[in-house]
């Protein structure tokens, strides 16, 4: 067996929404097939890919380096030791091959879309779905393919003012979502809390709304939030200052009486060793994000996940940025605490297989081989369009 070929194409997800941070006007994404010669029901076996919301597309990446090495390897050093299958973890050090440590960022974005592709087919050509065949090879307990989901929203729009924010929230709890998170940081304190009261009337429990402020504050104002927030026993108070800012973070820990949630913008094992050692979090409390299809991949996700464990830290303590059906798999196979969700946006990326309910903020995955990106029609459209 053999890789044949890879495409990649740029989709735009673009969306008015903003955080504290940034807006999503110009956002895209990279979308992968790498294509096999091995037939399942008469049809080759291709594995799809995509790098979550809030990085850009990796064209010149993955087309310059990233999917030139693959092809450029022998067929035999991308196999399994027995030949039947792709090994995702050989691929992943051919990729990297000549790439200097450090500076993760765009590069690990890259490599994280285009192994997520390979862990498709590798699922694929199992005939199995990803969360099974992830539980059978690393899992420490049987697979549940229920997975515990929040929805994240509470984005500032344009003119959105606290009704707005309401009935988005209200939606959400329409929808069978019972835990959500809002933006803060993008407006004042007192408006924040303003919007932060307004949300508690609905959702009835400060443990079922967690706040996400982006990394925006300094010191002072992630402090002076923390503070403000002790009161509220929320589910987590989320990317309080700079992603890299241990010191920063440690403090705020400290000084935090609710959960700190971090990790979605650490891209490699080697911060998060970092955030595990100089972060000041506790495994007992606090709440770890890092996705895998933005930090070079399941296959650097595996070894995170084996640094953590060598700390004591739960696997349950995380729950994956991002929304996508990768991470869902990957939080269904192997135990995590829950997936994030982006009911509405960051369309066709963003979101489950369709027709597929939340139920008590729980959602099962499909008993498709792979991740199942054949299940979500509209995300298809984009896969049937780069391999026709
Ligand atoms: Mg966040």
């Amino acid at each position: 067996m053999k890789i044949v070929e890879i495409r990649d194409q740029i989709v735009p997800i673009r969306s008015e929404i903003r955080n504290s941070f940034i807006d999503f006007s110009e956002m895209t994404v990279s979308a992968v097939a790498v294509i096999t010669d091995v037939l399942r029901d008469g049809q080759p076996v291709i594995g799809f890919g995509f790098n979550s919301n809030g990085r850009y597309a990796q064209s010149g990446i993955l087309r310059e380096r990233i999917i030139p090495r693959i092809l450029k390897a022998s067929p035999e050093s991308v196999l399994s030791d027995n030949g039947q299958n792709l090994d995702p973890v050989k691929i992943w050090q051919i990729v990297m091959t000549n790439e200097k440590p450090g500076g993760h960022g765009d590069r690990s974005v890259a490599v994280g879309t285009l192994d997520m592709a390979i862990w498709d087919a590798v699922a694929k050509i199992e005939e199995k779905p990803l969360y099974q065949l992830l539980a059978e090879r690393y899992g420490k307990e049987t697979a549940d393919p229920e997975v515990r989901v929040y929805a994240a929203g509470g984005y500032y729009y344009p003119g959105k003012g606290i009704s707005a924010l309401q009935k988005e929230i209200q939606d959400y709890l329409d929808l069978g979502y019972q835990d959500v998170k809002i933006k803060i940081g993008g407006a004042s304190l007192e408006e924040d809390l303003r919007r932060i009261e307004a949300i508690l009337d609905i959702v009835g429990k400060g443990r079922c709304l967690a706040v996400d402020a982006n990394g925006r504050f300094d010191k002072e104002t992630a402090l002076h939030y923390a503070e403000a927030l002790n009161p509220l026993d929320l589910k987590w108070y989320e990317e309080p200052g700079d992603p890299q800012d241990f010191e920063l973070l440690a403090e705020v820990a400290k000084a935090s009486k609710i959960p700190i949630a971090t990790g979605e913008n650490l891209f490699s094992i080697q911060d998060s060793n970092n955030l595990i050692r100089y972060g000041g979090l506790s495994p007992f409390r606090d709440v770890l994000q890092m996705d895998p299809s933005l930090g070079y991949g399941l296959t650097e996700y595996l070894r995170i996940l084996n640094m953590l464990h060598q700390h004591d830290w739960p696997w349950k303590q995380c729950v994956p940025h991002g929304g996508h059906q990768f991470a869902l798999h990957i939080a269904a196979g192997l135990g995590l605490g829950g997936n994030e969700s982006y009911p509405g946006v960051f369309q066709p990326f963003g979101g489950f297989a369709d027709n597929v309910p939340v139920e008590q903020s729980r959602v099962k995955i499909p008993d498709a081989p792979g991740i199942g990106i054949e299940l979500k029609s509209e995300l298809m459209k984009v896969y049937l369009d780069l391999i026709s």
